[in-house]
């Protein structure tokens, strides 16, 4: 079997902002480049919701279509205004998928992020 540490040393150093949630979007992990680009340090975001990204002032309607795509146990990909801890707002292009467990039901959702800030 393949070592947990490549794992974690892959997701660690992934030039890309990573994330796992609970079921409920509760941070339980989070990568060096989402420290690097949410200017938020792991300690101080695990155990929040992913919503303390959320630039107050994306309509509920988008978050809407985005949770029931993952509850449905489908990835959802798209773009939201991100802000910093720092304040800054950036352009997110988002993967969210879901992690199922060995019965098929709903465990964790992967979040995967990058500032599209400069590309769009
Ligand atoms: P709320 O008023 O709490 O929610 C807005 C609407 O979203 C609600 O009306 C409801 O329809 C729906 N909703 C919210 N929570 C739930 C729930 N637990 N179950 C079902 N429906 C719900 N948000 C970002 O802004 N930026 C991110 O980078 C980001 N990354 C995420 C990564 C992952 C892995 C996951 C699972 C979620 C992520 N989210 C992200 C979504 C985030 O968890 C919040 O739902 C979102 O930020 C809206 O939060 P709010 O408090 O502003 O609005």
């Amino acid at each position: 079997p393949l070592p947990p540490r490549l794992f974690f040393e892959a997701v660690e150093q992934a030039p890309l902002a990573i994330s796992i949630t609970d079921a409920r979007a509760t941070i339980l992990y989070a990568n060096l480049a989402f420290e690097t680009l949410t200017g938020y340090h792991r300690a101080e975001v695990c155990g929040k919701n992913e919503s303390i990204l959320s630039n107050n002032a994306t309509p509920a309607s988008i978050y809407a279509q985005l949770w029931h795509t993952i509850q449905r146990k489908q990835t959802w990909t798209g773009i939201l205004v991100n802000r910093t801890k720092q304040g800054g707002d950036y352009l997110a292009e988002l993967i969210i998928s879901p992690v199922l467990n060995a019965h098929g039901e709903l465990q964790y959702f992967l979040g995967m992020h990058r500032d599209v800030t400069k590309v769009h």
